[in-house]
């Protein structure tokens, strides 16, 4: 039985703050989807008008959400060629996910083995190091490709996919409702974890403050990783889904896509793309090692993430823009900065963490910390302390462009991302403090911007 009330600091205005979150958050999404199909298109000001439950309500969209993740869930548990180890747990253990096989990385993945290896492990939960994958699980790419595969045999057997971008409310009701259920799950599971696979947050005794941060840190069932699922496929996938529906049925409207439609659609692809890819990264992000898995990153995940991202590709559906080809090829230049400074960034940090004396990072400097983990201090990693963000962000101004400048709607993304990426490199620069002490500080002097560089 897990302990209560953990001294870690509240974060997100502690219980007050993830209360308002909880209702905020779907709020903003449903007003979102309500504003975009509007004619003004307003993003402050009051919702159009406010849907009736009938509208928001649909069996068939539960059907249609369940059966996705089911989908999804199948693709997951497909044999994996790699299966790659997270950073080491409270306990000393090492978690296995399966990865897509990129340039061999897992074979430099190992860490030490211990001493005693579970033999339990072989079957469930808690693998540690060296221990075989007794059963193969599935890769986020894999996933991507194949569920185009079934989606493109389904449209040329007459599947009406753009039928989808009528049922966006219904569907994004069902998700939140899911994910609702899921955390709650997710929740009473956690009252019975042990104490090592608690999240550092999420376990302060209140209720409603671990429901929204999540207690347990990676919920499994066997080897059924719920959070790293979660994550990577249906919301990911799902949004990429969406924005192709929006993309047919403008097709079906004025006879073809938009250009300002197909750049939106070939951005966002190379970007889930490029997520599911290098799928092996997010094991070393924040919300796989530090954040619980509760309703901020179920909802987040499975709803917040496919029917808000694709707000652009909704935008356009309804708002037609024309754009000529200087100015969509300014829009590509854009989009191609962000993303040369996201990939290297991104890839130049998870290369040094697996292996610092890869060639590719061996001669970067670097300053050591009482941890016996370096830090970089030039590359990227030296020209601000969040590289990867700024690079991002370049990337959420080039989707917004192609829907023009005459509202602020499709710059949404943009402005939550950017107070997303605020508040996170302040929770991960509290967090670096913690682990680093002194060599952090001495990083900061080093490189004394965070995100924009002599800017922020
Ligand atoms: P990061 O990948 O930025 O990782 C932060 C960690 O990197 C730190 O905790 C530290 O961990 C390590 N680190 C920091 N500085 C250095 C250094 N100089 N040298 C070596 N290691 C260092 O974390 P995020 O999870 O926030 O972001 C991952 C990616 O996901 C980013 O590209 C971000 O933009 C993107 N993202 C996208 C979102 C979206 O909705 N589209 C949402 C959130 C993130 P340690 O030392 O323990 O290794």
């Amino acid at each position: 039985m897990a302990p209560q009330g953990s001294q870690a600091e509240l974060e997100f205005g502690g219980p007050l703050g993830a209360a308002a979150l909880l209702l905020l958050l779907p709020a903003t999404m449903f007003h979102l989807l309500l504003v975009a199909r509007s004619g003004p298109a307003r993003l402050l000001g009051p919702p159009p008008y406010l849907p009736e439950l009938e509208e928001l309500w649909s069996p068939w969209a539960l059907l249609l959400c369940l059966t996705w993740l089911g989908l999804q869930a199948a693709l997951y548990l497909l044999p994996a060629r790699k299966v790659a180890e997270g950073q080491e747990l409270k306990d000393k253990s090492r978690l296995r996910y399966p990865i897509n096989d990129v340039g061999g990385s897992t074979g430099s993945l190992h860490t030490p083995p211990p001493s005693t290896p579970s033999i339990a492990a072989t079957l469930c939960t808690r693998e540690v190091a060296g221990v075989t994958l007794t059963n193969g699980l599935g890769q986020g790419f894999q996933a991507l490709v194949l569920t185009a595969l079934l989606v493109g045999l389904g449209v040329s057997a007459g599947l009406p996919l753009s039928a989808l971008t009528e049922m966006l409310l219904p569907l994004a009701f069902a998700a939140t409702l899911t994910a609702f259920i899921f955390s709650l799950l997710l929740y009473l599971k956690a009252l019975v974890a042990p104490a090592s696979a608690l999240a550092p947050g999420g376990n302060s005794g209140n209720p409603i403050y671990d429901f929204f941060l999540g207690r347990e840190l990676n919920p499994r069932i066997c080897s059924f990783d719920f959070k790293y699922f979660c994550e990577l496929r249906p919301g990911l996938i799902g949004w990429v889904l969406i924005n192709l529906a929006l993309l047919m049925q403008e097709a079906e409207l004025r006879g073809s896509p938009s250009l300002a439609m197909w750049l939106v659609n070939g951005f966002q692809l190379l970007y889930v793309g490029d997520a599911l890819w290098h799928e092996e990264a997010v094991l070393t992000t924040m919300d796989i090692i530090h954040d619980g898995f509760g309703f901020m990153l179920a909802f987040g995940d499975l709803a917040w993430v496919p029917f808000t991202y694709s707000l652009q590709a909704q935008f356009l559906l309804y708002h037609p823009e024309p754009l000529g080809l200087p100015l969509a090829s300014v829009i590509c230049l854009i989009n191609a900065v962000g993303y040369y400074i996201f990939r290297g960034a991104n890839s130049q940090k998870n290369t040094f963490r697996k292996n610092p004396s890869d060639p590719r990072v061996a001669d970067l400097e670097t300053i050591s910390t009482a941890t016996g983990r370096r830090l970089l201090v030039s590359g990227w990693w030296g020209m601000v302390r969040h590289p990867n963000y700024l690079g991002d962000l370049i990337m959420a101004l080039a989707w917004s462009l192609p829907c023009g400048v005459s509202h602020l709607l499709p710059y949404f993304y943009l402005l939550y991302f950017t107070a997303l990426l605020v508040h996170r490199e302040a929770r991960d620069e509290q967090q670096c403090l913690q682990k680093y002490g002194l060599a952090w500080h001495a990083y900061c002097r080093r490189v004394p911007y965070r995100i924009v560089p002599y800017i922020y």
